[in-house]
Formats: structure tokens, sequence, C-alpha cells
């Protein structure tokens, strides 16, 4: 197991303000000094609320702003918890674009034992065959957090289940050596207090069912989106993932000239990928956990359709695609199995 409970870095509130505040530091240091502080704290939240995406360009394949109209279509719904009538919707509305898309998809139901009580969830898995059987999982949440407030997370739930569905469409319309599972999970947010039981139920349902099932062995790799769609863009080396995995996605940044957004600093971040690596399943989280001034918008009122942007997603698509690309050249000639 690559995550302990000590290193819990982005859920606990603790860490949560140690973090922002190494980052509020960082951000004083780099202005010159603490004298300046009173005149930095704004400029500060002015350039993390500011977008720093491009206008799109319509020459990739994924088409960002189709992605970013389905990520207002889930919003729409309203507050997403598990076991919510919002999450049905929003579960009946990928099913249905996932089925146009030609994927064959499937509902992975269950019930969850939680500090509220049994709370049924469901995960989804759109399978799209290739040539091998060799596998590669590409998956984000689509529930949110449970709050006492409204809460529409438009980029934390809306984003990663919006980026799939583009993706899903992407790739079921070209012919590919690898098979890919777009995989949905339900239950990614704590309905209490994020513990090692609290949180994470779909991914770790998930695990459980394909160890059970014997298609372990198909599985080569994982790779989780979570929170992509930020307007500002920035995402970190997240230090759990499997370091080949890493090295591929933030090569592959460079190279297509998005180095600003994926920036090599590492933070370790607790969230779906670690139920996958638990299994010995390479897997990398490609997450920004950095939203709005001083993480202002995450997990609060302020996460709405405005604060993200198609561009986001459109960038972080070009990237996984370029990762695919290196792995369809290398990973079904590879023996099969977990392993990293
Ligand atoms: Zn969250």
């Amino acid at each position: 197991m690559r995550t302990k409970s000590s290193d819990r870095s982005c859920i606990t509130g603790l860490v949560r303000r140690q973090a922002v505040r190494r980052r509020f530091e960082a951000a004083l240091a780099a202005s010159g000094a603490l004298a300046s502080m009173a005149s930095s704290l704004p400029l500060f939240a002015f350039v993390q609320a500011r977008p720093n995406v491009p206008t799109l360009s319509g020459d990739s394949e994924f088409d960002g702003e189709r992605s970013f109209t389905d990520l207002k279509r889930l919003v729409s719904f309203g507050p997403r918890p598990p076991g919510s009538r919002a999450l049905e919707q929003s579960r009946e509305f990928i099913a249905g674009e996932l089925h146009a898309a030609g994927a064959t998809v499937a509902l992975d139901s269950f019930t969850a034992s939680t500090p509220l009580g049994s709370i049924p969830m469901t995960n989804l898995v759109a399978k799209i065959p290739g040539t091998s059987s060799a596998v590669v999982i590409i998956a984000g949440h689509y529930d949110t957090k449970r709050t006492n407030f409204p809460f529409v997370g438009a980029n934390d739930g809306g984003s990663s289940a919006a980026f799939l569905l583009e993706m899903a469409r992407v790739l079921a319309r070209r012919k590919n050596s690898l098979s890919y599972w777009l995989v949905f999970f339900d239950g990614e947010e704590a309905l209490q207090r994020w513990s090692n039981t609290d949180g994470l139920y779909g991914s770790r349902h998930f695990a459980q069912e394909l160890s059970a099932q014997g298609t372990l062995n198909q599985v080569r790799a994982l790779i989780l989106v979570d929170m992509i769609g930020d307007a500002h863009l920035d995402i970190h080396r997240e230090s759990h993932s499997t370091p080949w995995l890493n090295d591929i996605v933030f090569s592959a940044a460079q190279r297509l000239g998005y180095g600003q957004y994926f920036v090599t600093s590492p933070r370790a971040i607790e969230d779906d990928h670690a139920s996958i690596l638990e299994l010995g399943v390479p897997a990398i989280d490609i997450l920004d956990l950095d939203y709005g001034p001083f993480n202002l918008y995450w997990h609060t009122r302020y996460d709405t359709v405005d604060k993200c942007n198609p561009a986001s997603l459109a960038i972080v698509a070009r990237v996984v695609l370029a990762t695919l690309a290196a792995l369809e050249t290398t990973l079904p000639s590879r023996p099969g199995g977990a392993s990293q």
C-alpha cells in the first residue's frame, strides 16, 4: 500500500490549512518581503482567481466546449451527493450520452456503510474494446460533497464527469489498440469526515470487484482526473502516483507547450487512485487542488460554472490523449498483470 493515513494531505482540514498557509508564505516570499504583505495579498488573490488558460482553438479531437456543456448540464441537476435524486438524474444523463457515443455501459451498484447509515451508490463503467484485451482505465468521480449549504460542485465532481463523457466520445469513434474503460466513481467525497472508511466508497468497491471478478490482470494502468475544470489551471505532480506514469504525463505536457499548467513540484494527495494503487496497478492522479484565491472555491458555495473554463478541460484532454498514444505503443505488448 502506497498511501498511509498519516500521508493524507489534502482532505483533512488541518493539513489543508497548512498547505494553504505554505502557499500563502510562498506567495509572500515571491512578492519580495514580509513588509509587502498588505499589498501582496490582493495581488495573490487576483492571480489565483484569474483564468490563465488561452482561448480554445478547435484543432483537437476533444471538444472542450462540448465537454463544458456537459459540465453545465450536470450542475443544472443541483447538489449531487450519493443517494440523491439529482445524482440519479446525472447517472441517467451520463449513461444516455455514453450509449449515444457507442460505448457499452455497466452499472456497478452497491450499498455503502457510511457514518450516516447505509447509502445506495452506483459506479458507471463504459467499455470501449480495442484490438488488445489490455485495459487502461480513465476515471473520475461524479458525486458532489454533501453539505449544509448550496454546493453544485461545477469543478469538484462536475469537471471530471464531463471530461470522461467527451473522452468516451473521442475514444469510441476511433480504432484503439488498447481497450478503454471510462469509470465514473460514486461516493468519492467523505459524507462526514474524511477517514480510511469515510470517502473513496466507489473506488474501493470497484477495486474489490476487479479482484473478485478475475479481471484485474487485464488492467494495465489507471488515469484519474479530478477538479480539472479550474479556469486557473495548475496541476502538480502527485507523489503517490506511479513514477513512470507521472513521467509520461508531465513530459507530454511539456512537449505540448503546457508546462505552465503541469508543474513538477510534488504534492501528496489521497484520491480514488489510492484504491487502485493498492491492487498493484500503476495509477496517476491528475488533479488541480489550487482552486481560487487561498483555495476559497474548494468545497464551498463558490464552486460554480463561472470558475471553470472549457480550455482547461481541453488542455488536460490533450495531455491525456498524448499519454494514451504513448501507452498504445508500449502496453499491449507488455506482459499482463498488476505490477508497478
Ligand atoms: Zn471534493
